[in-house]
């Protein structure tokens, strides 16, 4: 931490809104702690209004000093930490919720909002908000936009994009620049706001953020098929596709993915379980009905057991299990690396299997869960993440896989981001022509280079 600049930054935003020391530890890190990826910020900044934000970023501008947005530090990418230095400019204190009209399915909030406390205001007023990435009571409105982020029900609902009208966002120099609003229609102008959803923090910082939500469904039934292995698993979720069905939810999980998890699905699985697809179907109670039916029997073939789970309990008890999936991975060895790659939905099966192949070509154990009706794999290597050499075998079996994916006409992120850990594949996945075009609006957005240094998009060369 560099005293004077934090000595000055407090002279802008008042001595209780810079952290040093102990109390800025935290700001060094995100989810990806575990690889071992930590910053070093010269100061830690904690706005409390847009005005701040917008004085924060113009004296940084003007000083040629790097900052590194953040929400609730939950990312999977080292997107939020400050890997090169400068400031981290945290948006948890900007969380006001500043309009809420429920009859009109929409809100108004600062980029801070925790993701859950949404869910929950929108669910006491029969509504629904459905991006819901599994660290929603951490992660925050401003990251999930910044990442564009999905989660199991994006299948039917869309990612975070879909959900957002308009937002505000303070850009180079210390402009606040205004797009879309609550309009559910706009087609004036060139979209700034899709480019701003999802750059992850590298354009400008998201402080206000307009959402669309929508009536929440009145029954979830959650259909689970059991299967004896890959193939016939992947089988039924292409009858789910080809018989036109819509679940909110359409998630499966390989053979490694259920060895590790099957102690705690929720009322057991058939002993012969190697591959498990959940699906939920929702709606009114009679079209939730009917849409459980008829997954049932899309499922059915070749399934060990199809079976329905009807009482909120049992719901609650299966998406704990959903959420837990990740930290029972985890426990096997001690660690894991896992990459949110994502393919065309035919291509699934194939890249369920290549999981498996790139970790007997590193001689990692392997497994992959994940969102199926998207085609987005968290294919994982397991390893003990204290051993230096089993972290290089995976991180070179990481870029077999990112290969691979690309082969199938994939990409390495479906909602991860690139951030820090997956800069490299920035020239992997595009072309020379896409990206210089891309280089180009990051550099009319940040002409000097500011906005998260390094990240998602690094320099060329
Ligand atoms: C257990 C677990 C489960 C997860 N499950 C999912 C999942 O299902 N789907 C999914 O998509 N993700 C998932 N994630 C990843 C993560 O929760 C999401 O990427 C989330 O959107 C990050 O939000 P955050 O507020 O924590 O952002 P941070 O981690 O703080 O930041 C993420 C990126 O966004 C930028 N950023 C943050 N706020 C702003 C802002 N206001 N303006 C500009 N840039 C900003 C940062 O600079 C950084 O690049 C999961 C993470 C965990 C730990």
């Amino acid at each position: 931490m560099t005293g004077g600049l934090a000595r000055d930054l407090a002279e802008i935003l008042g001595p209780e809104a810079v952290l040093e020391g102990e109390a800025a530890r935290p700001y060094q890190r995100d989810s990806t702690e575990m690889q071992g990826l930590a910053g070093r910020a010269d100061a830690v900044a904690l706005p409390s209004e847009v005005e701040q934000v917008r004085r924060l970023v113009a004296w940084c501008y003007e000083r040629g000093v790097g900052i590194v947005p953040r929400g609730g530090g939950t990312g999977f990418a080292g997107g939020a930490v400050p890997v090169e230095g400068g400031v981290v400019l945290s948006l948890e204190r900007l969380d006001r919720v500043l309009r809420f009209d429920p009859e009109l399915w929409r809100m108004q909030v600062e980029a801070g909002v925790r993701t859950g406390r949404v869910h929950r205001l929108a669910r006491e007023s029969g509504l629904l908000f459905p991006p819901d990435p599994g660290a929603a009571e951490q992660s925050t409105i401003g990251g999930n936009v910044a990442c564009n982020a999905g989660g199991p029900h994006s299948f039917k609902y869309g990612v975070t994009a879909h959900w957002v009208t308009g937002l505000e966002a303070v850009v180079a120099g210390g402009e606040l620049i205004r797009v879309g609003g609550p309009l559910r229609k706009d087609v004036a102008g060139l979209d700034l706001r899709s480019l701003l959803i999802g750059s992850e923090g590298t354009l400008g910082v998201i402080v206000r953020i307009w959402l669309r939500l929508t009536p929440a469904p009145e029954a979830l039934i959650p259909v689970v098929a059991a299967y004896p292995g890959v193939e016939a698993g992947v089988a039924g979720l292409g009858r789910v596709y080809g018989y036109g069905l819509v679940p909110a939810a359409l998630e499966y999980f390989d053979p490694g993915a259920v060895a590790a998890t099957r102690a705690a699905f929720p009322g057991g699985l058939p002993e012969a379980t190697g591959f498990l697809v959940v699906a939920e179907a929702d709606g009114t109670r009679q079209a939730a009905e009917a849409l459980a039916a008829e997954l049932a029997e899309a499922l059915g073939e070749g399934a060990l057991e199809v079976r329905r789970l009807g009482q909120p309990g049992e719901i609650r008890e299966l998406w704990r299990w959903r959420s837990g999936v990740s930290f029972a991975v985890s426990a096997q060895l001690g660690g894991k690396m896992s990459e949110d790659v994502a393919v065309p939905v035919d291509r699934l099966g194939e890249a369920i299997a290549m999981v498996g192949e790139v970790g007997r070509e590193h001689g990692l154990r392997t497994c992959s869960w994940g969102h199926a009706g998207d085609g987005n794999l968290h294919a994982t290597f397991m390893i003990d993440a204290s051993s230096p050499e089993q972290v290089a075998r995976a991180t070179a079996a990481a870029s077999s896989l990112f290969a691979r994916t690309l082969a199938l006409g994939g990409t390495v992120s479906g909602e991860h981001g690139l951030g820090w850990v997956k800069r490299e594949q920035f020239d992997r996945q595009f072309g020379p022509a896409e990206a210089a075009l891309q280089r180009s609006i990051k550099a009319l957005f940040d002409p000097r280079g500011l906005f998260n240094p390094g990240k998602k998009l690094p320099p060329a060369g």
